[in-house]
């Protein structure tokens, strides 16, 4: 018995033995197994609480390394690595209330509107063979440029005008009532309602009451403007042209070399509102060439320009551009063309077809 006991004492031994030896390392492998447990367990209640019910259910197919815990995340602590795919889709999450809306955080750029040529008008193309399209209301632009190689898109009638007999003084303006014009000896066409009577932009038509005023002052005669001598509409426009061409079909194939009077329906500016024929019953423009840039007028078609426009001299063509431009181009002596490629950094002199 004693033998067994013993024997069954000395069995202990070694493990009692063993525990005392090496007690430092039992003791430092039992706390690294307690602080893994910790860890493990705080791991594991963090992950619960922030995707509750989702983080196992959806394996987050296209994800790979990166795993639940960036692209769920709520937004209210985004993080620089947040979807580097580009979250704004994200097409593989489903629509769970934990998917959060968040497009913000992608910096979406905000457009800047494009900054335009100077003189630069949406309504005018370049495009020599667009078809005009048919629209009324369409944008002016005080310095819009319509001419053989800028024309306008659209056929209806531009923003902004008004019947000359509602701004002009009838101290410095002979009325012509359209309606008391037969129909047969009429050079214009009627659309519609609007075109009984000559009507321009209000802002070009106030500036020349204002000029025309002066005029009278300064012993000039009183001012005609005949119903095609304003706005034009597109039809009466193209009907000068069609007739213009069917007489002479070479016309205005090379305007450049040999200026023209008559242009096609999209690129006359007496479409805009903005151009006048200012007839003056005494015909002398001289204090009105002198004085027009003061009142934002400009000589349209200059004597010494027509290779630059493309039109013959017209003495009695004023076109509303606006006083600070009007003022540049007397100064410059610069005609439209020539002060719009000047503007916008161009060479002037290249414009001498
Ligand atoms: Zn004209």
């Amino acid at each position: 018995m004693a033998t067994t006991q013993h024997r069954k004492r000395k069995k202990k031994h070694p493990v009692k033995r063993f525990l005392r030896k090496h007690f430092a390392l039992c003791m430092t492998v039992m706390v690294l197994i307690f602080i893994a447990l910790i860890v493990l367990i705080i791991y594991a209640f963090k992950n619960d609480s922030k995707t509750p019910g989702k983080a196992k259910t959806t394996p987050t197919p296209t994800k790979g390394a990166t795993t639940a815990v960036t692209p769920t995340e709520p937004g209210n602590k985004q993080t620089p690595t947040d979807s580097p795919t580009g979250s704004a889709g994200n097409p593989t999450d489903p629509p769970t209330p934990t998917v959060t809306p968040t497009e913000a955080p992608t910096s979406t750029p905000t457009p800047t509107p494009t900054p335009t040529a100077f003189g630069e008008c949406s309504s005018v193309t370049t495009d020599l063979d667009a078809e005009p399209i048919e629209m009324d209301n369409w944008p002016i632009d005080y310095l819009m440029l319509v001419n053989w190689t800028h024309r306008l898109k659209y056929t209806g009638d531009p923003e902004g005008l008004v019947r000359l007999d509602e701004v002009l003084d009838r101290n410095v303006y002979i009325i012509q009532d359209p309606i008391s014009v037969p129909e047969k000896d009429r050079d214009y066409v009627i659309v519609d309602d609007r075109d009984n009577y000559s009507r321009g932009n209000r802002v070009a038509l106030e500036a020349l009451n204002r000029m025309c005023t002066d005029a009278r002052a300064a012993g000039c005669s009183q001012v005609k403007i005949s119903q095609t001598g304003a706005y034009r509409n597109y039809a009466t426009q193209n009907q000068f042209w069609i007739n213009r061409i069917t007489k002479e079909p070479n016309y205005g194939k090379d305007p450049y070399k040999n200026p023209t009077r008559t242009v096609p329906g999209n690129a006359s500016e007496h479409r805009t509102g903005l151009g006048f024929d200012i007839w003056l019953i005494e015909y002398d423009y001289k204090w009105m060439h002198t004085n027009c840039w003061k009142y934002g007028f400009i000589l349209r078609y200059p004597e010494k320009k027509t290779k630059v426009t493309g039109i013959q001299y017209e003495q009695w063509h004023f076109r509303y551009v606006g006083e600070e431009a009007a003022a540049e181009m007397h100064e410059l002596g610069y005609c439209l063309e020539e002060y719009i490629a000047y503007k916008n950094g161009e060479d002037v002199a290249a414009l001498k077809h």
